[in-house]
């Protein structure tokens, strides 16, 4: 069982869930295109 945690995206402000250890945890980004926003790619 996934244990999910809830982050707030730097980008936009959403609350989304995800694996600790994720991707997106790590980044603290909701989708790849809040990434790239935040990063000012
Ligand atoms: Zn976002």
């Amino acid at each position: 069982m996934a244990s999910l945690d809830t982050y707030t995206c730097n980008e936009c402000g959403t609350a989304f869930k995800s694996m600790a250890g994720a991707n997106a945890a790590e980044a603290g980004y909701c989708s790849p295109a809040c990434e790239t926003e935040g990063k000012g790619l």
